[in-house]
Parts: C-alpha cells; sequence; structure tokens
C-alpha cells in the first residue's frame, strides 16, 4: 500500500472519506499491525435515532445522531452540532476527528460527535429545549451518555444554554448522581461549567498559530518574518470559535482584514475589530458594516491576498473548485475539516503550511477535560491555593524589598504577589497543551523525510499513541 495509490480511495464517500484517506496517508508511517490499525481507524458505534417533538403547532420527527469512534480511552468526548446539514457520514468524521485530537493533545479520552438535525435559528428557545432534553433521553436509554462512558460538548449550532439542558436532564433522569454534571462540558459558569471554556477552542487556535508564526526557520520558508506582529488575517466564520480565535489575534498585533460571514463578508485592510463585527451582526447583516467594504458573494472573501487564513465556520469551504484561488500563506484550520484532500494537495503544491484542525482546533477539548475533572473533584480550580499563595509570595516580596531597602515596581509586585484563580490556571493549561503538542508534531515530522506535512505528522502522533494504549491493555499481545 503506497501513500499515493491510497489517497482518494474514500473520495466518494465524503467527509469520513477523508478522515479515511487522511489516515491511511499516516498509517504507513507507522508499521503498526493491519488490525491494529483497523480497530483504530473505523467508528465503534453509532446510534441513529428518530424521535417526534412538537414544533411549530405540528409534530415533526427530528433525526439525530451520536457516533462513539473509539473506546481505546473512556468516556468517548465530543460536540453535539445542530443543522440541517447533519448526517451519519459528517457526525463519523467529526467522531473519528475527536479521537486523533484527544490523542494528539494528550486528553485521556475516545472520540465521539452527535448531531440533531435541526436548524436552530428557525425554531423558539422553547423548543429548542423541548428537542434537546428528547435527544438527551434517547442518549441516555441507550447509555450513550455518562461521566464515565460518553460526554458531549457544544459545537456548530449548540452552546452553553443547551450543555445546561443536557446535564440537567442527565441529573433528572439519574437520581442521586454525585458526577452528574460531569456527564456534559461547555456548561455555564453557575452551573457547574468551568472559566474560560467558551472561548477556549478560539483562544487555542491563537496559541496553535502564535507557535507557529514563531518558528523563524518555517517562516523564512514562506516568505514571512516570525511573530504575530502585522500578520495580515482573513476569518469565515464569526460565531464561537472564529470571534475568540480573531479577536485574541488581533489583541495580540495581527491585523484582521476580512471576516466572512454566510450572508456575506467585510473587508478593511487597516483592520477590522471582530468584537464590533460581531455585535453589528446582532441586529443587522455584515454587508452594511459601516467599518469595512461589502463583499456580496462570501467566498471570495477566502480569495483575499493574506498571511493566515482561518476557516472558522463548516467543513469542505477549501475545495478543488476553489483551492486554486487561495492566495494565504498559512491556512489555519479552525473549523473541522475546512480542507478537502483535494485541496489539500493544491495547497500543498503552492507550498501553503496547513494547521491542521486535529491540532489546532483542540482547545475545546482540553479545556473540556479541565472541566470535567472540575466537575468530578467538586472543586474549583485555585480555591485551596490561591490566598495561600498570595500571602507566601507577599511574604518573599516584603523580604525582597526589605533587603534591598526600596519597594519593587508596582506591576511586577502585583503578577508576582497574585494568586492564581480559575481562569489563569485553564488558559496556563492550555497554552502549555498548544505548545506541547506543536513542538511534538513538528519534531515528527522532521524525524522522518516522508511525512511531509503537518496533518500527516499529527496523525501519525496520533497513531502511535492510540496503539501503545490498545497494547497497553493487552489487547493486541
Ligand atoms: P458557531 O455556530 O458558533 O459559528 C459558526 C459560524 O459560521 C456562524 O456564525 C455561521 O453563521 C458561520 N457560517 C456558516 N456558514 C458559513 C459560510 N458558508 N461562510 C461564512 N460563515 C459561515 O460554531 P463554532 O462552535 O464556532 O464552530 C465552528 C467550527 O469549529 C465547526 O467546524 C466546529 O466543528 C469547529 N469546532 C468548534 C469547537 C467549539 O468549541 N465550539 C471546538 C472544535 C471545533
Amino acid at each position: 500500500m503506497t501513500e499515493n495509490a491510497d489517497l482518494g480511495r474514500y473520495r466518494d464517500k465524503g467527509f469520513f472519506g477523508d478522515v479515511l484517506d487522511y489516515f491511511d496517508r499516516a498509517a504507513v508511517h507507522t508499521g503498526h499491525p493491519i488490525g491494529l490499525l483497523d480497530q483504530i481507524k473505523y467508528c465503534n458505534s453509532v446510534y441513529r435515532m428518530r424521535f417526534p417533538v412538537r414544533l411549530g403547532g405540528g409534530i415533526t420527527v427530528v433525526e439525530a445522531f451520536r457516533a462513539e469512534h473509539s473506546h481505546h480511552k473512556l468516556p468517548v468526548k465530543g460536540g453535539i452540532r445542530y443543522s440541517l446539514a447533519v448526517n451519519q457520514d459528517e457526525v463519523m468524521a467529526l467522531a473519528a476527528l475527536m479521537t486523533f485530537k484527544c490523542a494528539v493533545v494528550d486528553v485521556p479520552f475516545g472520540g465521539a460527535k452527535g448531531g440533531v438535525r435541526i436548524n436552530p435559528r428557525a425554531h423558539t428557545e422553547l423548543e429548542i429545549e423541548q428537542v434537546t432534553r428528547r435527544y438527551t433521553a434517547e442518549l441516555v436509554n441507550k447509555n450513550f451518555i455518562g461521566p464515565g462512558i460518553d460526554v458531549p460538548a457544544p459545537d456548530y449550532g449548540t452552546g452553553a444554554r443547551e450543555m445546561a439542558w443536557i446535564a440537567d436532564t442527565y441529573r433528572a433522569m439519574n437520581p442521586g448522581s454525585l458526577d452528574a454534571s460531569a456527564s456534559v462540558t461547555g456548561k455555564p459558569i453557575n452551573q457547574d461549567g468551568i472559566h474560560g471554556r467558551t472561548e477556549a477552542t478560539g483562544r487555542g487556535v491563537f496559541y496553535g498559530i502564535r507557535e507557529a508564526v514563531s518558528v523563524a526557520e518555517d517562516m523564512k520558508a514562506l516568505g514571512l518574518s516570525p511573530g504575530l506582529d502585522g500578520k495580515k488575517v482573513v476569518v469565515q466564520g464569526l460565531g464561537n470559535v472564529g470571534l475568540h480565535a480573531s479577536r485574541i489575534l488581533r489583541d495580540h498585533g495581527a491585523i484582521i482584514v476580512a471576516i466572512a460571514e454566510h450572508e456575506g463578508a467585510t473587508q478593511n485592510p487597516d483592520g477590522l475589530d471582530p468584537e464590533d463585527v460581531a455585535a453589528h451582526r446582532q441586529d443587522g447583516s455584515i454587508l452594511d458594516y459601516s467599518k469595512g467594504t461589502p463583499i456580496a458573494d462570501t467566498r471570495r472573501a477566502l480569495e483575499i491576498e493574506c498571511d493566515v487564513l482561518i476557516p472558522a465556520a463548516l467543513e469542505n469551504q477549501i475545495n478543488a473548485e476553489n483551492a486554486d484561488t487561495i492566495r494565504a500563506k498559512i491556512v489555519a484550520e479552525a473549523a473541522n475539516g475546512p480542507v478537502t484532500p483535494e485541496a489539500e494537495k493544491v495547497l500543498r503544491s503552492k507550498d501553503v503550511l496547513i494547521l491542521p484542525d486535529l491540532y489546532l482546533n483542540a482547545g475545546g477539548v482540553t479545556v473540556s477535560y479541565f472541566e470535567w475533572l472540575k466537575n468530578l473533584s467538586h472543586v474549583r480550580f485555585g480555591r485551596m491555593a490561591k490566598r495561600r499563595d498570595e500571602m507566601v509570595f507577599g511574604t518573599l516580596v516584603g523580604a525582597i524589598e526589605s533587603a534591598i531597602g526600596k519597594p519593587l515596581d508596582p506591576a511586577a509586585k502585583r503578577i508576582i504577589t497574585q494568586g492564581a484563580n480559575e481562569v489563569d490556571l485553564v488558559n496556563s493549561g492550555l497554552e502549555e497543551t498548544m505548545v506541547q503538542a506543536y513542538r511534538e508534531i513538528r519534531d515528527k515530522k522532521n524525524a522522518n523525510s516522508a511525512v511531509e506535512d503537518l496533518r500527516t505528522a499529527a496523525f501519525v502522533l496520533a497513531i502511535d499513541k492510540i496503539a501503545q494504549a490498545y497494547m497497553a491493555a493487552g489487547i493486541f499481545l
């Protein structure tokens, strides 16, 4: 089985086929037995359900899914997507990506994904709540949810609100369960959520891009200077991931030159304020945003010349039809599966650096892991140590000031004497995770000249780690 012969084998099989393509391309570099690779590659279980809900005055049958890709570690974990485009292929593909994503960033979960085929914008809050609660009840009844079984999170079209309904339904159906909160992550802060989870995926995208552009040698190859300062960025999708990623990038010196949404795009070479654009879109269209030039056909925004293009909307956005028009030096996959394998070939032939989804958007599941740990331990991060640290560091600073006979700089003193609170620890853990994983992926690529790109390297890394987990469990001995 050669890399090139295998590529494209699953082309007719949609998004999941794309993921299998990527898997195969990496698997040839691992040397694991074929049976073990088969076990790692395919989805272990898929639950397809149909249930009736009262929507818009009548009864509507809603189709929904939950796919659990790999049980090599438990629980399995992955978001729930609400969209009319949801289908079994997509859910399986996203579940598989979750498995490899968790492995890449050392989050001890298998991968899963859920999807409900509804348009959340077309229904009232009460209707969405009814759908969410009924979906959760189906998952409970089939043992597809639980703190040690399968732990959902937000994804496209869902957020903290839906996660709160899921936790409440799970709790109601499992009376007395001490760990019910750990059955789902991405919950509101006042309902056992964790500070920093909402922006975690976008913040992780920021850390990943920052890490990639900090490597002078790699930037030189692209004709770029190292560092974020002045980098021109185009963002597609101003939802949870796109908004926070672009906001934090801008705060660190990048210039957001265009933002694309489903109704159109806006462009400003001097830079856009993502929060201002998002606020404007609350009651209007991006096309009449006054501080930018409108682009009626949103797809044209992807063609703008820039340093970093961030697709943060949905899969298949850069495909065989438009890959040749992309004029970015770096494509940072904040969304899942935004670049098809055919498009990737074109981008690579143009020496575009692709930061792969299974690494770049892993910030969400990383902080979900922290939330799960918090729920199981029933104590907020920082609660035990914050005051003690402040007392110890305050005493130390006082002793230093007496010894040198003058006060320390007030700003430095504040940083030294402040005990870490929850969000500080969450962001620190997230930064460490993203930095460490990028270095591991890059090292994996550089260790084998046949591994040509970061996606293949990330898959090799993930497959190796999952294979080791199976071997350690003695399953294949
Ligand atoms: P979201 O629903 O909050 O935002 C998506 C945005 O994309 C919306 O504003 C939507 O209007 C816009 N959009 C849809 N089609 C578009 C198009 N053709 N052109 C431009 N914009 C378009 O979803 P999200 O949570 O930000 O997720 C976005 C992507 O990131 C998805 O692929 C998701 O799987 C992935 N992801 C999300 C998380 C998370 O924590 N939310 C974690 C990992 C990966």
